[in-house]
């Protein structure tokens, strides 16, 4: 099923999709470019929205006390609301989502419906069709480390070896580093999100600390149950998770379903053309 971008239709595909992905994007990625967050080990200055100060115990402190502080409040978040740091926030899931095609081309997953009727279409493009789609992938993970890099060390160091200057080496390693981490991680895909990332397993075990008390997650509303589904797949072939969030509020934590409300938008998309209302909705 293809679900189409609509803000009043699919408002939590529209909201994610359209607006809070590439809004974390731009600020993960893109928050020492603009003068947001630097710490330059280079020049042994950190830069705090666009003002420049010298390495101190005082100019240096907001970093960890900012982290921990943020640490607690995803905590805080996830107590109440699960996963949902995932579904909406976190860039590794926004670039997953964003680079199906990337892992398709790989043959790691299906390529996505809208790219595999154009190659059905027209087969004779499938391998130049595919070879681009993995060259634009290694070019995104270069450009996202170099960006990333820019943390801590600015333009003129990183990208000196273009210039016909030497290469500074923490440049380089930096740069070789971090594309491999992009890489391994594009080629996860969601597995990693399931099965490796640290915050989910976390997430998973305060799942099982709250016990009879879970946080917030997907079930059928009112008196609804599986029997009003029919033949209908709708909600299963939408999770980006690949879970059954029919069943989600029964085991659903330890499956991974983060909340991103996909499956909701696709119930009503299913139910809509018989005058219904979707059947599925947040616990909470
Ligand atoms: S079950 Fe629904 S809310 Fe949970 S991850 Fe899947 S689509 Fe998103
Ligand atoms: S989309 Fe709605 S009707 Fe279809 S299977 Fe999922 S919950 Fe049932």
């Amino acid at each position: 099923m293809r679900i189409p971008i609509h803000p009043t239709q699919y408002p939590y595909h529209f909201w994610r999709r359209a607006v809070v992905h590439p809004l974390c994007l731009v600020l993960f990625f893109c928050a020492p470019a603009l003068g947001l967050l630097r710490v330059d080990v280079v020049s042994q200055q950190v830069v705090y929205v666009g003002q420049a100060y010298p390495f101190s115990w005082w100019s240096l402190a907001p970093i960890p006390i900012g982290f921990y502080a943020l640490v607690l409040a995803i905590a805080a978040v996830t107590w109440q609301k699960g996963r949902v740091f995932c579904g909406w926030v976190c860039p590794h899931n926004s670039l997953t989502e964003a680079t199906r095609a990337f892992r398709g081309a790989l043959g790691i997953e299906p390529m996505p419906h809208n790219v595999q009727r154009v190659l059905n279409r027209a087969p004779a493009i499938t391998v130049p069709v595919k070879i681009a789609v993995v060259l634009v992938g290694l070019g995104l993970c270069w450009g996202l480390a170099v960006l990333l890099l820019h943390y801590v060390v600015d333009w003129p160091v990183i990208l000196g070896d273009f210039k016909g200057q030497p290469a500074h080496p923490a440049a380089l390693l930096g740069q070789g580093l971090l594309t491999f981490i992009g890489l391994f991680a594009l080629c996860m895909g969601h597995l990693f999100c399931k099965t490796t990332c640290p915050y989910g397993m976390a997430q998973s075990a305060m799942a099982f600390v709250q016990g009879k008390h879970p946080p917030m997650t997907i079930a059928y509303q009112g008196d609804a149950d599986q029997q009003a589904c029919g033949t209908c797949t709708g909600c299963l072939q939408i999770c980006p998770v690949t879970i059954d969030p029919r069943a989600v509020d029964k085991v659903g934590e330890f499956k991974g379903c983060w909340n991103c409300g996909e499956c909701i938008d696709a119930c009503h998309t299913v139910k809509a053309p018989v005058g219904k209302q979707g059947i599925l909705a947040f616990t909470q």
